[in-house]
């Protein structure tokens, strides 16, 4: 059975059913699930499970050619990074500050539409909210329950309802203290928003197209919408070698546009 997350950060010991993130010496990160008998193969040989099992996190593994790989618990960016995917996810870079601009405690009745792959989901989860989703395709719908689990646990499927549902249409749903939208149209989500979310609520929608957001803004500014604001994150690595220090040469230079605002009483 796999380990949830919660279970697996309390010992220091890797043990069987748990996922590990192994980290070569060029920082190329592989997941695996650790299971009696398995075997880990990679372009420098072989690495068996049973080696790793009982080890304590961070301990370092070789393969016979001598190949080093360091054994570590994933994060909840490694597992964005690394789970299977159906529909593209929002990266770590932005849902970060998804989580802040949205302003999750525990137990915040959060809207989401469409959940994909469930990297969000996972986010806002594991932030402590009780995730409502709407999303239109089942095999994603499914995906997105599936690395949910994978990586919170079965238990935060109790959190974690998803209907099947066209977000466009209006809902019965109610009482939502945050909305997230990362689907093509926002601005059709926002009048069944107006009716379904708290006054004082938080809306965050994430978009790569600025024509998105500009529709979403023009929707917004005829609504009972304030502190209305659209901020990119821009995430650049340096490289820092000796005398080298410098920005790294390549960046992801676009994801998405963060859109956020709160609705009023009016
Ligand atoms: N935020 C997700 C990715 C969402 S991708 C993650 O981090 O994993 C956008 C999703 O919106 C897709 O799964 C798509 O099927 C869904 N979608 C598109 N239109 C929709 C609609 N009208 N109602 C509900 N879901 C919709």
């Amino acid at each position: 059975m796999a380990k949830s997350e919660a279970s697996a950060t309390r010992g220091t010991v890797l043990e069987v059913g748990e996922h590990v993130i192994l980290i070569d010496n060029r920082q190329r990160r592989y997941l695996i699930q650790l299971e009696e008998g398995g075997e880990f193969h990679s372009h420098a040989g072989v690495i068996p499970h049973d080696v790793i099992i009982g080890n304590s996190e961070g301990s370092e593994f070789r393969t016979a050619s001598n190949a080093r790989f360091v054994g570590l618990r994933p994060t909840l960016s490694d597992h964005v990074l690394k789970m299977p995917r159906g529909a593209q996810v929002i990266y770590p870079k932005d849902l970060g500050p998804i989580i802040i601009l949205t302003d999750i405690s525990a137990g915040a009745r959060v809207f989401e539409s469409g959940v994909g792959s469930g990297a969000l989901s996972t986010a806002l989860l594991r932030a402590g909210a009780d995730v409502t989703g709407y999303e239109i395709r089942e095999d994603f719908a499914a995906k997105a329950q599936s690395n949910v689990e994978m990586f919170l646990g079965a238990s935060a499927l109790d959190r974690y309802e998803v209907k099947i549902r066209d977000a466009y249409e209006e809902h019965e749903d109610r009482d939502f203290d945050r909305a997230v939208l990362d689907l093509p149209e926002p601005w059709q989500v926002v009048p069944h928003l107006e009716k379904s979310l708290r006054r004082g609520g938080i809306l965050v929608v994430y978009n790569p197209s600025i024509i998105q957001v500009q529709n979403l803004r023009q929707r917004l500014a005829q609504g009972p919408w304030a502190m209305i604001e659209t901020i990119e994150v821009l995430h650049r690595t340096w490289h820092i070698e000796g005398h080298s220090v410098r920005p790294d040469h390549r960046m992801v230079a676009h994801t998405g546009f963060l859109t956020h605002a709160r609705l009023l009483a009016v």
